[in-house]
């Protein structure tokens, strides 16, 4: 491989990791640079929504993904005093996708998918314990510092993508802003391989409970229950961590059962931020790298994915000429405007309503469950396939 005539992608996470399958697929050659020695397998996503899975599909990915995850058709609204108010069935949309359900599985199944499809590629290339750390750029290419084995060393493209994650260097040395606000309340998820199912017979594998003091959401996996709640700004760091903690929370979820088996907990600090551009000349910013939100709703790396397939169907056109390089420039105003139109405000609007006093929130999904029109407006935008039309309808 020419080193100067490819795309480089700083990050191997799945938005990066989608980004190399695209191009790859699109005869575009790839070189990865990822700052850890492996693949991250830390639990943080695992929920694929529809489009994102058609995309997945074509790239070969959605099947063997399936196969390692849970299907997921319907999702429920709960609170603590009802129990079950409302429940929602993607069979209302499957005529706008071929994947009329969520699928439960972890990010990490994914990368993992992704690399074992790309590893004998002749066009991809993966270099792990890579860190950029700088970016500079001339009319034709751009040129990325690295830290690699203790020392500095640069590599060349003719363009970079910085799929690098919440923090990302790409970010910082092209000087672009990360706008927005941190959440006083951090996030707290408690894992556990308790049978669910066997205590509350009519629970699915995706579940929000609204309370004004203590909302959460049980979300199921492969491997676990996945149980979220927010943690106040009075409680501390080291208090929320306790085992204690964490099975006094459990405590509130089913009556008479006090105890479980946990096999992980994870404190976050949530964000809500948008990147002032996700261009800036010959270097793209897509993923957590370019915005991110609280996990309601499950939206940032499924926003991510979308990034990534709109940026790299744009940057194959021009790769192989068939679209002049101004093309790039719709990637950045249709990415930039449904991150902030859709993700942002949805994913904000979705903890309001989680944590709203009052029954209004309960009365109006009642009211949406109850009519065919509006629930199928509604699951249209929870599945993110509004904010695609919407990107689309920008030109
Ligand atoms: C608890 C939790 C639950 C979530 N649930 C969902 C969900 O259900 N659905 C959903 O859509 N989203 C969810 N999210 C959000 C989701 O995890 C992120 O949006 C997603 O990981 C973003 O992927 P990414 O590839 O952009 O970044 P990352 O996954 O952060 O990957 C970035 C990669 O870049 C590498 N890197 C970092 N810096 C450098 C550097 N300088 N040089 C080279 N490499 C570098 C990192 O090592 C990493 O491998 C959740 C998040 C949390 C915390």
């Amino acid at each position: 491989m020419n080193t100067q005539d490819r795309v480089l992608i700083a990050g191997a996470g799945p938005v990066g990791m989608v980004a190399a399958a695209s191009l790859v697929r699109q005869g575009v050659p790839v070189t990865v640079l990822e700052a850890n020695a492996e693949l991250s397998n830390e639990s943080r996503a695992s929920t694929f929504h529809p489009p994102t899975l058609d995309m997945l599909d074509r790239l070969g990915a959605a099947r063997p993904l399936i196969a390692q995850g849970l299907i997921a058709p319907q999702f429920q609204y709960r609170n603590r005093r009802e129990g079950l108010f409302a429940q929602f069935d993607f069979a209302t949309i499957a005529d706008a996708t071929t994947h009329p359900f969520r699928l439960q599985c972890e990010q990490s199944r994914l990368t993992r998918i992704l690399l074992a499809q790309l590893q004998n590629e002749a066009d991809f290339e993966i270099v792990f314990s890579s860190t950029v750390r700088g970016v500079t750029q001339s009319a034709d290419g751009v040129s990325v510092s690295l830290e690699r084995d203790g020392r500095t060393e640069s590599e060349a493209a003719r363009f970079l993508i910085g799929a690098d994650g919440a923090r990302s260097e790409t970010r910082a040395s092209l000087g672009i802003d990360f706008e927005g606000f941190t959440w006083p309340e951090r996030f707290l998820v408690v894992s556990t391989p308790f049978d669910f199912h066997s205590v509350i017979k009519d629970l699915v594998h995706v579940n929000y409970v609204a309370d004004p003091q203590r909302w959460n959401f049980f979300l199921q996996t492969p491997a676990a229950w996945r149980i979220m709640f927010p943690i106040g700004a009075d409680e501390s760091d080291e208090l929320a961590l306790s085992r204690e903690f964490a099975q006094s929370l459990m405590a509130t979820l089913v009556p008479g059962i006090d105890r479980y088996e946990i096999t992980h907990t994870t404190l976050y600090r949530v964000h809500q931020r948008v990147a002032a551009t996700f261009r800036k000349g010959r270097a793209f910013l897509i993923g957590d790298a370019a915005h991110i939100n609280n996990p309601l709703g499950g939206m940032g790396m499924n926003g991510g994915i979308h990034d990534a397939i709109n940026l790299t169907d744009r940057l194959a056109a021009v790769w192989h000429g068939a679209k002049p390089e101004s093309e790039l420039d719709r990637f950045d105003k249709q990415r930039r405007l449904v991150t902030k139109e859709y993700v942002e405000k949805q994913s904000i609007q979705n903890k309001k309503n989680l944590e709203s006093t009052g029954t209004e929130f309960r009365d109006r999904l009642k009211e949406i469950a109850a009519s065919p029109e509006r629930t199928r407006e509604y699951l249209l935008a929870t599945a993110m396939i509004s904010s695609l039309k919407r990107a689309q309808e920008l030109g």
